[in-house]
């Protein structure tokens, strides 16, 4: 059984690291506010409730997160669980914090479903939420992974069910929000529920090579570091083993068992800018074989998730492949905590860093011009398709989009003029209505509806003279 204190310990810990101006009586009145809503509830293995919003807060600040987001994670059951109110929050905890948690609840509650048609919904209700406080979906992100850690408390049904719900919305949601780690941790935790004799053979393979794989990475790391040190270049470089999932992924894609596998080793060099980039580049083809087509320029041409890197992979005197990635600090900050590491640096600038991601600038877009939630719908779903698809919509839609904005913004200017009432008139003459056509002044009747109009006039007098 975990105790409070432990958890309690190592969150102000992270708050402290992550946030060191975080208001400390605050977050100890919402801790205690939780504990005392929660009292009656237990974990699944019989700890106090609290663990987990304590644990779920720890995450949020890991993520470098506000203070907002920490008592929102604090809170984020009270109203789903307990008796506690979205008034009760905001009277003690002002507005922000009370639609956090509102905004976790309704994601709670959204009941995601795990077949095929239902995941394009899930992700819009996720991107609904998003596009109103990014700080929502990243709470409910926390919430999942601390859910992941204690999988093994549920019960088997459970297990796979939060555990495929996991591979189908959160981890796709972690990596289009550039969440590199959590992603990983949310793949490999879920894939050791479901499909457990493969988790179990790749993790005893590892297991085994372990002392091999480690002096191989040794040597390796040191020639990479000896070489940038003696020309001067400030670095940190280390190697380690691609993560499980990835490593079955390849396995499931090639046929292969994993000692048939091309590579499974990754080596990163993070060095203070980007000319270090591209010069630790150089060295590294200098100092091992390329394997010709493997070189990505991510730094020029960033994934639309923002990551950034020079991706390349090369052979050792070994005649062993890995690959080598090389990043600033700051890219690899926002490789591992993506939207989050964004959302700390542009803290305080207004409008939001969410809207430094493309597509979420542009739901933002479309649902300003009205477009339908089905039309919007039907956009995830393409940008859904793959990084290299939502590229392209992307460079395609930044046209589109101007060219929809003007058009929307003339529709606005003509909506009561003749112009429009013509169009409408037109319209509804193909339907079979001529109402209002006789009315319209000769300078603003179409061409097309002239016959028609001529035709009612003639029996409009027709009519006339009868009487
Ligand atoms: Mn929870």
């Amino acid at each position: 059984m975990e105790s409070f204190e432990e958890h309690y310990a190592s969150m102000c810990d992270a708050i402290k690291k992550h946030l060191p101006g975080a208001d400390m009586a605050l977050i100890d009145r919402a801790v205690d506010y939780a504990n005392q809503k929660h009292k009656v509830q237990k974990r699944k293995d019989g700890s106090p409730y609290i663990i987990h919003p304590l644990a779920v807060a720890q995450i949020v600040a890991e993520m470098g997160l506000d203070c907002d987001a920490i008592l929102g994670a604090l809170l984020h059951d009270c109203i789903e669980d307990t008796d506690a109110s979205h008034e009760d929050i905001e009277k003690i905890f002002g507005p922000t914090v009370a639609e956090l948690v509102e905004g976790v609840t309704k994601l709670t509650r959204a009941n995601f479903s795990s077949s095929e048609q239902a995941q394009m919904e899930n992700l819009r209700k996720m991107f609904m939420a998003m596009s109103k406080d990014i700080r929502v979906v990243l709470i409910k992100i926390a919430d999942r992974l601390h859910n992941m850690r204690t999988m093994q408390y549920q019960t088997p049904e459970k297990q796979i069910q939060k555990c495929r719900e996991t591979m189908d919305v959160y981890a796709p949601l972690a990596h289009r929000l550039g969440m590199q780690k959590i992603k990983w941790e949310l793949e490999d935790t879920a894939l050791r529920y479901l499909a457990p004799m493969e988790y179990n053979e790749i993790m005893s393979y590892l297991q085994a090579h372990k002392e091999k794989d480690e002096a191989f990475m040794r040597t390796i790391q040191d020639k990479i570091t000896q070489r940038l040190t003696s020309v001067g270049i400030h670095n940190t470089t280390y190697g380690r083993i691609k993560h499980v999932y990835s490593i079955y992924r390849k396995m499931l894609a090639q046929g292969k068992t994993i000692d048939e596998l091309y590579d499974i080793y990754a080596f990163r060099v993070i060095v203070d800018t980007i000319p270090d980039c591209y010069n630790v580049l150089g060295h590294v083809h200098d100092l091992f074989s390329l394997v010709p087509g493997r070189f990505k320029d991510y730094i020029s041409t960033p994934k639309p998730n923002m990551y950034q890197s020079l991706h390349t992979t090369v052979i050792g005197s070994q005649g062993i492949p890995f690959e080598v990635q090389i990043r600033t600090w700051q890219m690899h900050e926002t490789a591992e905590y993506g939207i989050a590491a964004h959302w700390k640096y542009k803290q305080g600038t207004g409008t939001g860093t969410e809207k430094d991601f493309e597509w979420l600038r542009i739901i933002e877009c479309l649902k300003k011009t009205g477009m339908s939630l089905k039309d919007i719908r039907e956009y995830i779903e393409l940008a859904m398709q793959g990084d290299e698809t939502i590229a392209r919509r992307l460079e395609l839609f930044r046209k589109q989009r101007t060219v929809l904005e003007t058009r929307m913004a003339e529709l606005q200017q003509t909506m009561d003029t003749l112009d429009y009432k013509c169009w409408f008139y037109e319209t509804a003459a193909a339907r079979g209505s001529t109402e209002g056509i006789s009315d319209l002044p000769d300078e603003a009747l179409p061409k097309a509806l002239r016959p028609v109009r001529e035709r009612l006039r003639a029996a409009a007098e027709a009519e006339t003279e009868e009487v």
